[in-house]
């Protein structure tokens, strides 16, 4: 029989929306920390009883509710924090939703203390409200200095069958001390403590970010990390990895905040764990603390109701900053160079009003490279093994103007050889720290990042195969056997053709296992098991629902990122040399992916003005 369509009550309503925002003390707690800093608050305590499920208590210094608001905080859909469509996609506090009160109203029993004042207007007094079963009790006068205080009780005592979700107030303890860790780490500037059954668990001060971050990740993470502090027109990272000799069996110290806000990223983690790749032992985890300031625009924190997970705009544009970040400080961590001690002051936990534009001394001027024509179409039979692109010694007839676009932008930089046979990038001079390409051209000093200019090269001449179906595939002497969890399987099933068609082969065993029988020839250096997993694993953090092509890219720019010549290797002049033609050659050589420059330029009279020559 089919009931009749009716509404819900208001009281449920809120209570099925608990189930998303309050999942259990954790996650309320979470909710009130964030609506403390949302207010400015400079002093949060916390007292929990039972690993909060019978009492979480947050109390702090800042600006507290006017009296007049304090039965809208309690419901659904209020909100002091947007207003219109606009201010969510720039939003720029913790929370927005307006769903965190009404639901613990809904499923505890909330009592509300708040004293209004914005530095200019201070409240008479504070004002107190209770809400029971969903219904607000009158608001009453109250005592308290400033602030407000926050008591939610018997979590779940209205709704037993989320109750029974709960696990041991030990466990629940558990989970709600990281929630606490997790904001302390990324708010240094606020003094914050924890107690627990009436007893003090930690307290930490105002801090600097730098000392915060050691305080909570002990001394053995500082003695053993180091700074991260990376700039890029659209993105900031700072913070600090530990150096690949301090690593850990579990996640347990992975710290990873967007603006301020942490998040359980499958993209970042991704790019952290591409970065660790070749320094850590199989099965250790890294440990980190890193703080990814992005502008507002370009990320939705709306896409899950605890926040906890963002979409980015331009996914793949971050995930090489991050890479490349870390892949970097991890190289010349890996060559005993010291560490780039940054300014721990400079990392910021909340958006950055207006992110930094890059430097400016003397300004680099970066230019791209179109690619020619007549660029010879690249042949994956020839070039099996990825560094023998390398190997390839220039040859001086191959980089005429005519086989050069002419330069559609303000070029700084010759597009043809000039007058005295100097290709645009150069003559290699050297390789420093393992990191870079010096070169030198006609107008003076060009800067290669060397990693990611391969990386562009690599990607653009697997596309270039892939698109005129020359791909090579090396079948394997012993096919190699593939344990396939049944997700893996599904995104197997799913892009069967298109990894066949990058030149892989499987033969089914049983269901849960496969064996590899060809891989890429472009990739027969990698252990195939392990480049498949990390294909299925991008896969995943993917999505299945795009374009073929879109997804063929992704794998190839995967591939591209582990063919290119790793930081470290030592190249010959030759082989540099043959990489700054490469990159003359190819299509956005002057780009890694999406974004980041593989080179500049310094032309000398730059250099002058550093030196201050000429003056
Ligand atoms: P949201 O944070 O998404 O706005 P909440 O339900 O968490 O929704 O809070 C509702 C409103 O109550 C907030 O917008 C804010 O104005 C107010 N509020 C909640 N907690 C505090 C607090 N600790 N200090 C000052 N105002 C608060
Ligand atoms: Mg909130």
């Amino acid at each position: 029989m089919r009931a009749t369509i009716q509404a819900l009550p208001e009281l449920l309503i809120n209570q099925i929306a608990a189930g998303e925002v309050v999942e259990r003390p954790a996650s309320a707690l979470k909710e009130l920390l964030e609506n403390s800093l949302d207010a400015g608050a400079t002093e949060i305590q916390i007292d929990l009883a039972e690993g909060g499920i019978k009492r979480i208590r947050v109390a702090d210094n800042g600006s507290g509710i006017p009296d007049n608001e304090m039965q809208f905080a309690v419901q659904r859909h209020a909100t002091s924090k947007i207003r219109d469509l606009d201010d969510l996609e720039r939003v720029a506090t913790l929370g927005f939703r307006g769903e965190a009160l009404a639901s613990l109203g809904a499923i505890s029993r909330l009592t509300l203390t708040s004293r209004f004042s914005d530095g200019q207007t201070n409240a008479a007094h504070a004002h107190c409200l209770q809400v029971l079963g969903g219904e607000i009790a009158t608001v009453q006068a109250a005592a308290l200095a400033r602030g407000t205080v926050i008591d939610a009780e018997d979590l779940f005592f209205n709704t037993p069958a989320r109750r029974k979700f709960l696990k041991t107030p030990g466990t629940e303890f558990g989970h709600a001390e990281d929630a606490a860790v997790r904001i302390a780490i990324a708010f240094p500037q606020v003094a914050i403590s924890l107690s627990h059954n009436g007893r003090r668990v930690w307290s930490y001060p105002t801090q600097a970010p730098a000392d915060r971050v050691m305080a909570i990740m002990g001394d053995e993470f500082a003695g053993s990390s180091m700074a991260i502090d990376e700039q890029h027109t659209a993105f900031a990272l700072h913070g600090f990895i530990a150096l690949p000799r301090y690593s850990r069996a579990g996640r347990d110290q992975q710290f990873c905040f967007i603006n301020g806000r942490f998040v359980r990223d499958k993209l970042l983690q991704h790019a952290i764990r591409q970065a660790y790749a070749d320094v850590l032992h199989h099965g250790r985890q890294p440990a980190f603390a890193l703080f990814l300031s992005i502008n507002p625009e370009l990320v939705d924190v709306n896409v899950h109701p605890a926040k906890a997970e963002v979409r980015f705009r331009d996914g793949r544009a971050v995930h090489q900053f991050v890479f490349h970040a870390l892949n970097k400080a991890l190289s010349a961590s890996a060559v005993d160079v010291a560490a780039p001690t940054a300014d721990p002051g400079r990392y910021v936990s909340a958006p950055p009003a207006a992110l930094p534009q890059g430097t400016n001394w003397p300004r680099a001027v970066q230019t791209q490279i179109g690619a020619g024509e007549g660029a010879p179409a690249y042949r994956a039979q020839q070039h099996s093994r990825f560094y023998e692109v390398l190997r390839e010694p220039a040859a001086p007839g191959d980089h005429n103007a005519a086989a050069l676009p002419t330069a559609s932008t303000s070029a700084a930089v010759a597009m043809s050889n000039d007058a005295g046979g100097v290709p645009p990038l150069g003559f290699a001079l050297g390789q420093l720290h393992g990191i870079y390409v010096l070169a030198q051209n006609s107008q003076g000093l060009v800067l290669v990042d060397m990693h990611a200019a391969h990386e562009r090269i690599l990607y653009e001449q697997f596309k270039q195969a892939n698109n005129a179906n020359e791909v090579a595939t090396q079948p394997l002497l012993t096919p190699i056997a593939f344990a396939i969890a049944p997700r893996e399987r599904e995104i197997l099933e799913d892009n069967r053709l298109l990894l066949t068609g990058l030149g892989f082969d499987f033969a089914d065993l049983s269901p849960n296992e496969i064996a590899i029988r060809a891989v890429p020839a472009l990739m027969e250096r990698r252990e195939p098991h392990e480049l498949l997993r990390e294909l299925l694993d991008d896969l995943a953090l993917h999505g299945g629902a795009r374009a073929m092509e879109e997804r063929r890219d992704e794998i190839l720019s995967t591939m591209a990122c582990h063919a290119a010549v790793r930081a470290n290797r030592q190249l010959t002049l030759p082989e540099m040399n043959a990489l700054l033609r490469q990159m003359e050659e190819t299509e956005r050589s002057g780009q890694c992916n999406h974004g980041r420059p593989t080179w500049f330029q310094f032309a000398l009279s730059d250099l002058d003005k550093l030196f201050m020559r000429g003056r």
